[in-house]
């Protein structure tokens, strides 16, 4: 039985190993891309030590910083998790690994909005990712719906291969980070449509149009080739039902700030963990820190230090 398994490959899941394998802790990480969502992030400006990287750079740092302890991302499909004695199982698509402890971090999958059009046009002008999608719509008309940092990244980023790009939003203040809506102001190519939502995504073979709550310029039909729907994330946390690991309204992974859930052994990071009286925020720097400080609780409860159980308390 291993010490520990790590599900999830991204930044929360390499950092954990990178301080597990530091701590010397026998330890498996499981990661079917591994990079996780940062490999499909653009360029980052935020952390730490870069001024500037590529999203899929800062993950092969990391991912040779976890090879570098000789621990290799597994790159398997997670069936299903149990409670065995003295910890737990974890049945991949090849094989059954067993642990005294787990961290969590299988991440987040993009929000869909629910709109008619959207499944039938993925692939054929809708899309989740503007950083992996952006090249195909040169010279076209955008649109980009959502309001956060993914929202606003998308814009800009976008806006150095379409004609136009319009961002919508369903309120007239974005959440995303100042100095991206500055920047977002300065792109001549964006137009900000602003307290307002899409209804319908119309096309025949492809995308060709939405229609809007609202009139924008006398008009409630826009004519768009493509639609990037950028409204959030919801956590990949089914798995961690499993073993009656308590996820909170939303589906996100309950710790406390020490990243324990609920369940003695089981600790989680990341975008899929919400800390108990802390605030929302998910960026690598955060999904890092969280990768440590559960591998910390990992090593301290491998030692018997570590309370089982302390969010909430
Ligand atoms: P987010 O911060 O949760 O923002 C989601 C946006 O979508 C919000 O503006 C929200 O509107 C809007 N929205 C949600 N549901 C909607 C719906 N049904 N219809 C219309 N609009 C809807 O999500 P995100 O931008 O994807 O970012 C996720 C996390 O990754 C965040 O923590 C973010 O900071 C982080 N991130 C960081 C970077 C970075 O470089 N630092 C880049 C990308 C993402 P309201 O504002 O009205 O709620």
């Amino acid at each position: 039985m291993n010490d520990l398994i790590i599900i999830g490959g991204g930044v929360a899941g390499m950092s954990a190993s990178v301080y597990a394998s530091r701590y010397k802790i026998d330890h498996l990480i499981f990661g079917e891309t591994p990079g996780g969502q940062g490999m499909l992030a653009g360029t980052v400006e935020n952390y730490p030590g870069y001024l500037s990287i590529p999203g899929p750079e800062l993950m092969k740092k990391l991912i040779d910083q976890v090879k570098h302890y000789g621990v290799e991302v597994k790159q398997e499909r997670i069936k299903g998790l149990a409670k065995i004695e003295g910890g737990f199982e974890v049945k991949t698509d090849k094989e059954k690994y067993q642990a005294k402890t787990l961290i969590l971090a299988m991440g987040a999958s993009y929000r869909h909005l629910n709109i008619p059009g959207e499944e039938k046009f993925v692939g054929k002008g809708v899309s989740y990712c503007s950083t992996c999608d952006a090249p195909l719509f040169k010279e076209k008309i955008v649109a980009v719906i959502g309001g956060g940092n993914a929202a606003l990244s998308g814009a800009i980023h976008l806006a150095s291969f379409a004609k136009k790009v319009l961002i919508i939003h369903r309120r007239d203040e974005y959440r995303a980070e100042p100095i991206r809506v500055e920047k977002l102001r300065q792109n001549e190519k964006i137009e900000e449509i602003l307290s307002n939502e899409v209804l319908e995504i119309k096309g025949q073979e492809k995308v060709e149009g939405i229609t809007l709550k609202n009139p924008y310029q006398s008009s409630q039909e826009l004519k768009v080739d493509g639609v990037f729907v950028e409204v959030g994330q919801v956590p990949s946390s089914v798995l961690a039902g499993q073993i009656g690991v308590a996820v909170d309204e939303q589906g996100y992974v309950k710790v406390s700030p020490g990243m324990a859930t609920n369940l003695a052994g089981v600790f989680a990071a990341g975008d899929i963990a919400a800390i108990q009286g802390g605030i929302y925020f998910r960026q690598f720097v955060t999904a890092a820190a969280d990768g440590a400080r559960a591998a910390a609780g990992v090593y301290q409860y491998l030692q018997g230090k570590a309370p089982t159980s302390s969010w909430g308390k």
